[in-house]
């Protein structure tokens, strides 16, 4: 298909895929309780005239196309607990909850997508596309366990299993017009904890008689601190941040507890085990030093997503992929973030690829970051990014399979005559 026929099709849809957007922007959903979103995601799927069936309750998968090969496109469709405050004439309805993340672009570009592939099998025949393309529409991406997990687990990468997966996120930091990839890692694993510190509690003015919570958290906290600075190799990276600290409520009392919470992030997952073994060990270690009497310190885990590591080769055959569609200045190279993703889990069973979708209005120096109530991006890019997926799924498909995952220094699109 030629780049410029994509790219035409893609901007004549693109008010379809603003009204979707907009729809969307309007009425956010917190995660995995995405019904109506779900239900608006079906609806557009039937218009098209596009197979679907639901699955983890909310999400939905689509499939385009006929034959052996399969590779999968996925978007994440749920919002966050956030009063929005753009003042757009298409704000939020629902008090407290927003599309910050921009997964209502995410959602819509991937509906335009399939409009485009639908649009080509209809032009050039029922096997045209050159195998099955797999729309993965899931839920709870902002919510531990992660909708990924339960999608894979119900089965989304099995009947039939892609060769490979792409998917794609705003980014407010790129421009709009411009597309950024990492080969490798590039997010990291989210591990939440929890601390609960417990005494008896007394009169301030007679610590000696009690053990002091608030101190025992102060040298937990103070102590965890060397976990990144003096145990994680310099050159590996690493985030350990104690977030929330509540205990007490007077002046002249010690409280009984003090709870903390944080976040532990690593690009190493053997690192992250044993960190998190060594984050236990402190917590025992320090609650049963005499010094803190007879205090208690208890650690709740709760797992996070895994790093997010791009295959080099599906990397490389998408970035290849976007330098023909968009032109080579226009794709970047994204520098990792410590950030969380669940599309984690995808890439942890197929091969596949994570990019970053430019939306930062041109004559913006800077926009509100995601999760930020004031978020907004450039609804231009919608339809860039709803071609560059449908573009990267034809390409993958008529591509012979060993040499799409050909990593390294060979160059699979070379091979390939568009
Ligand atoms: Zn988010
Ligand atoms: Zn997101």
């Amino acid at each position: 298909m030629l780049t410029s026929t994509i790219l035409h099709s893609a901007k004549a849809a693109h008010s379809t895929i603003r009204r979707i957007r907009r729809m969307l922007h309007r009425n956010p959903e917190l995660s995995f309780r995405e019904y109506e979103t779900s239900a608006y995601i079906q609806s557009e799927l039937q218009r098209l005239g596009i197979a679907f069936r639901v699955m983890a309750t909310t999400g939905v998968v689509a499939e385009i196309g006929t034959g052996e090969r399969c590779v999968a496109l996925r978007a994440d469709i749920d919002a966050l607990p956030i009063q929005e405050e753009t003042h757009l004439e298409y704000s939020s309805e629902n008090p407290g909850i927003m599309h910050a993340c921009g997964h209502d672009a995410h959602t819509a570009m991937l509906l335009g997508a399939a409009s485009l592939l639908k649009e080509y099998e209809l032009q050039h025949g029922v096997s045209s596309i050159g195998g099955v393309v797999k729309l993965i529409f899931q839920p709870g991406e902002e919510l531990s366990p992660g909708g990924a997990s339960i999608m894979i687990r119900e089965g989304v990468l099995e009947n039939p299993r892609p060769e490979a997966i792409f998917g794609q996120h705003v980014n407010p930091e790129g421009s709009v017009g411009t597309v950024a990839f990492v080969s490798g890692t590039m997010m990291a694993s989210t591990d939440e904890l929890y601390w609960t510190i417990r005494s008896a509690g007394g009169h301030a003015a007679q610590p000696h008689m009690v053990a002091d919570p608030i101190l025992l958290a102060a040298h937990l906290i103070t102590q965890l601190q060397t976990l990144v600075s003096r145990r994680l190799n310099p050159i590996h990276a690493g985030v350990l941040s104690v977030c929330t600290i509540h205990g007490g409520h007077a002046t002249n009392v010690i409280p009984d507890t003090v709870e903390l919470s944080g976040t532990l992030r690593s690009m190493d997952t053997a690192w992250r085990e044993e960190a998190l073994r060594s984050i236990h060990h402190h917590t025992e270690m320090l609650a049963s030093s005499p010094l803190f009497g007879t205090a208690q310190a208890e650690l709740r885990i709760v797992p996070g997503y895994p790093a997010l590591v791009n295959h080099p080769a599906t990397t490389h055959f998408a970035r290849q992929a976007a330098e023909k569609l968009l032109g080579a200045s226009h794709v970047q190279d994204f520098e990792p973030k410590m950030w969380g993703e669940d599309f984690a889990y995808y890439t942890r069973e197929i091969p596949g690829t994570f990019w970053m979708l430019g939306v930062r209005p041109p004559d913006y120096d800077s926009i509100p970051s995601l999760h930020n109530p004031k978020f907004i991006l450039d609804e231009d890019a919608l339809p860039i990014g709803a071609a560059l997926l449908a573009y990267v799924a034809l390409q993958y498909l008529a591509t012979p399979s060993r040499l799409a995952l050909q990593s390294g220094n060979a160059s699979p699109l070379s091979n390939f005559s568009f």
